[in-house]
């Protein structure tokens, strides 16, 4: 295991200028110091990939999907090793619920990598006669700048980096303070793998991301974050005109209609909401619920929820992991102390037992209405309001009422009326009869304050891309 992490600038292990210290959530015990790049190491960075940009755009699509293969086949071999810096660093059980964990993270990274890898973007021919052939290029951007978040470090940097390097583009990625090691991690693997400088890989807490979305010479930002991050990245992009794609945060609605089976219903919502602890951009974040099964599904999901435990990701027998940071930690406590407050009723949770790490147990709130911040604010931790309606268009437009528009779900035997309703959800994925379900092969992105632009097959790929028309006329 690789406990002296370095940045990866032009192909090779770099020193940081200066280190922090990565904690472990479960124990508060430092796992080792990362490094901390410079203003002047990301400059080098940037011009390690600027000059590798027209060799590696220049290559056969077929050799970069080669390569893009290659770095699968090394993440495979080193799943276990990998799995367990997931497990130390980001919190999560290295089996967990479901078996949604660690080793879900790996089989995720894993199978986006191949999916995209088989990804390719021919010219589309507009037009074709004896006079003019019109066809419509992509062309890639140049250097990109990912920067990402510390829910999912290794499957999210993918997302952004296989699709960029695929296209042509060079790249260099900046993983979250909180979580750097398994990226640094990949970053060697890879590094063994692509020609020098095509993946640059830079920690740093503070200035970093700062400096990444101002620095002339990054053509384009993808941003996995909080909504106020990404204003700020879109602001400080302006200089020049960076490209952006903004996967912000989400406060996904689910309506439940009174015709579900309830049984079923309770399995899949309660692991959608606490997926990742509810540490998931796309989970379940507010449960409406109908009058008729509104008591039954609360019943049925406090079963599930005495049933789980929470504790030290490393045990065989843990359900959920801590939180990932003190700060998540703090805004969950708030928002689960301001609805006690408020009167709402706490089925199960709500008190921490354990505090020799991060932990905060599966919190149900009943009895809360919209406006309480436990239904407002994304919460992005171990807790779910549940809200009681009657009537299935009050529902939809309190479920609307959000800033965000991420994703949502509508629950019911009857399908046609549920895809009906989905439909008028203002949000970039919806689902009936499920939630949080993403897959490689179909685009994912949110509208409103959840960001824009997508990530993942096809139309995902063409985001780090840039159309070029051409127009060839046969005769001067
Ligand atoms: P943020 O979303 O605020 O992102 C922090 C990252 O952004 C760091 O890498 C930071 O780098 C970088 N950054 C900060 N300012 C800028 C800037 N101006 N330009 C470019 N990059 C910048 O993370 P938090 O941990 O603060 O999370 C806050 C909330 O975000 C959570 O409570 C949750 O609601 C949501 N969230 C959503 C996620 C998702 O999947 N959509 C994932 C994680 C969190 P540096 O340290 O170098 O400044």
């Amino acid at each position: 295991m690789n406990l002296n992490p370095t940045l990866w600038i032009g192909g090779k292990a770099v020193q940081g200028a200066g280190s922090f210290a990565v904690t472990n959530p479960a124990d508060l015990s430092t796992i080792a110091q990362a490094p901390k790049a410079s203003a002047a190491q990301l400059d080098e960075a940037v011009e390690a990939a600027r000059a590798v940009f027209p060799a590696w755009s220049g290559l056969p699509w077929a050799e970069r999907q080669k390569l893009m293969r290659a770095l699968a086949d090394a993440v495979e071999a080193n799943t276990d090793e990998l799995a367990r810096l997931l497990c130390l660093e980001q919190g999560k059980p290295l089996k967990g619920f479901a078996g949604m964990g660690a080793g879900f993270e790996i089989g995720g990274t894993l199978a986006w990598m191949r999916s995209t890898a088989e990804l390719a973007l021919p010219p589309e021919t507009v037009q074709q006669d004896e006079a003019v052939s019109i066809e419509v290029h992509r062309k890639p951007i140049g250097v990109v700048g990912s920067i990402t978040p510390w829910n999912y470090p290794l499957m999210i940097a993918i997302w952004h980096v296989i699709p960029a390097m695929l296209a042509g583009n060079t790249v260099v990625l900046k993983p979250s303070e909180q979580t750097p090691l398994t990226t640094l991690r990949f970053a060697e693997l890879a590094n063994a793998i692509l020609p020098p400088g095509v993946l640059n890989v830079l920690s740093g807490a503070g200035e970093l991301g700062a400096w990444m979305s101002a620095h002339e010479g990054i053509d384009k930002i993808v941003f996995t974050g909080s909504t106020p991050t990404g204003q700020a990245i879109m602001r400080s992009a302006a200089g020049n005109l960076k490209r952006l794609t903004l996967e912000l945060g989400g406060n996904d609605a689910a309506i439940v209609l009174d015709d579900v089976d309830v049984e079923a219903a309770a399995g899949k919502i309660f692991a959608t909401a606490f997926i990742n602890n509810g540490q998931t951009c796309a989970a379940l974040k507010r449960l409406y619920v109908q009058d008729g099964v509104y008591d039954a599904l609360c019943e049925a999901l406090a079963g599930i929820a005495r049933s789980v435990k929470t504790g030290n990701g490393l045990a065989e027998d843990t359900d959920f992991g801590p939180l990932q940071n003190e700060r998540q930690l703090k805004i969950v406590e708030e928002l689960v102390n301001d609805a006690r407050a408020r009167g709402a009723r706490i089925l199960c949770g709500g008190e921490r037992t354990d505090t020799s790490g991060h932990f905060y147990p599966i919190t149900l709130v009943a009895d809360i209405e919209d406006g309480a911040p436990l239904v407002d604010r994304e919460q992005f931790g171990p807790v779910l309001p549940i809200i009681r309606f009657s009537d299935v268009e009050d529902a939809l437009r309190r479920a609307n009422a959000s800033e965000n528009g991420l994703g949502g779900s509508i629950w019911s035997r009857d399908i046609e009326r549920a895809e009906a309703l989905a439909a008028r959800l203002e949000c970039g994925t919806a689902w009936v009869n499920h939630h949080a379900v993403i897959q490689p092969n179909a685009p994912f992105g949110g509208v409103k304050g959840s960001g824009f632009g997508v990530e993942f097959a096809s139309a995902g790929l063409q985001e780090f891309t840039t159309i070029q028309t051409r127009y060839v006329y046969r005769n001067p």
